[in-house]
């Protein structure tokens, strides 16, 4: 079998041309949807992330704010800049760009940022609300693999599946939109017995996992559907190019449909971070 590519480019392109006529409907009635984007450092990676954004946000006819801090900006800068966003009617949401530099406390910056204003979902009161079946801001990488499946008419009802990876960005809100769409979750980490013996089991699977071609075909069910999260860099003696957590040259002969990278689960990400910011700014239309 030769998977067929699931296209987050095609996907993403489709759902923006779509955004821009609800932003055209918003800006007209006074409340043209506005982003902040935060970005401490010089990490080149999150640089070129955050460019993405912006420029993302402008195609959507969003207002942008990229406001740019030094490597060794202090917490207390940090958190007065949210405070002041939190305040600030013409920002819908707030993102800070992650990692932050190590001597910043990332939890606490992260709940400094009103809930409403929470595009990213990491906020405790949004990921608590998410928990509880009841999301109002759905992290966006997660979320944009669940309108993967949705575009491709997967229904994970009653399907088993599998995620590697088990952080609070990727991993977990996977788990808990898999399950609250009835999918039957497993969860694998680092500490994982036997990890390929889950992955065989996997209708779908998802490589949430920082590991260049980590997943291998022998660990895929036939036909199964693999969502590759990974974003990773290759060293320059391998051609310095991006690659995924899965080793697309192999699975795509064993899955019946499998994520590109690039060009996969990347402009799904940004795309929902757009209608987070869109959705934001309708509800304070609407408060
Ligand atoms: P984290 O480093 O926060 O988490 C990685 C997870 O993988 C951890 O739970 C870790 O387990 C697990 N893991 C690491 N090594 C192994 C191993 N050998 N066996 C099994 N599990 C392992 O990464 P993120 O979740 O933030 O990101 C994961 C990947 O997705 C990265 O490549 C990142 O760049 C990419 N990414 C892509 C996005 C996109 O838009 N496409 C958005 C966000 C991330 P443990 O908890 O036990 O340490």
């Amino acid at each position: 079998m030769v998977a067929r590519l699931i296209d987050g480019k095609v996907l993403a392109d489709e759902l923006r041309a779509a955004f821009k006529t609800r932003v055209a409907a918003l800006t007209a009635r006074g409340h043209c949807p506005g982003l902040a984007v935060i970005l401490a450092g010089e990490d080149p990676a999150s640089q070129v992330y955050v460019r993405n954004k912006v420029n993302a946000c402008e195609a959507a006819g969003i207002f942008s704010m990229k406001i740019d801090f030094p490597p060794n900006v202090s917490q207390e800068t940090l958190l007065a800049k949210i405070t002041e966003l939190n305040g600030d009617p013409a920002i819908h949401g707030i993102l800070v760009q992650l990692p932050l530099p190590r001597h910043i406390d990332e939890a606490a910056v992260l709940e400094a940022i009103a809930p409403e204003k929470d595009v990213d979902g990491f906020h405790a009161v949004n990921s608590g609300a998410l928990m509880q079946g009841q999301p109002r801001f759905i992290p966006c990488t997660p979320y944009g693999v669940m309108k993967m499946l949705e575009a491709n008419r997967i229904d994970p009802a009653g399907k088993e599946a599998v995620i590697i990876g088990r952080s609070n960005i990727v991993g977990k809100p996977m788990a808990l939109l898999l399950l609250g769409a009835s999918a039957t979750v497993t969860v694998c980490h680092s500490k994982t017995r036997d990890l390929a013996a889950h992955a065989r089991r996997a209708d779908i699977l998802v490589a949430a996992i920082g590991k260049p071609r980590f997943v291998t075909a022998d660990m895929v069910k036939p036909g199964a559907v693999v969502i590759d999260v990974g974003i990773n860099r290759l060293p320059p003696e391998e051609g310095g190019k991006l690659c995924g957590d899965v080793d697309f040259e192999s699975v795509k002969e064993v899955a019946s449909l499998i994520t590109p990278v690039p060009g996969g689960v990347g402009p799904m990400t940004i795309t929902m971070l757009l209608a987070n910011t869109i959705e934001a700014a309708q509800r304070r239309a609407e408060a």
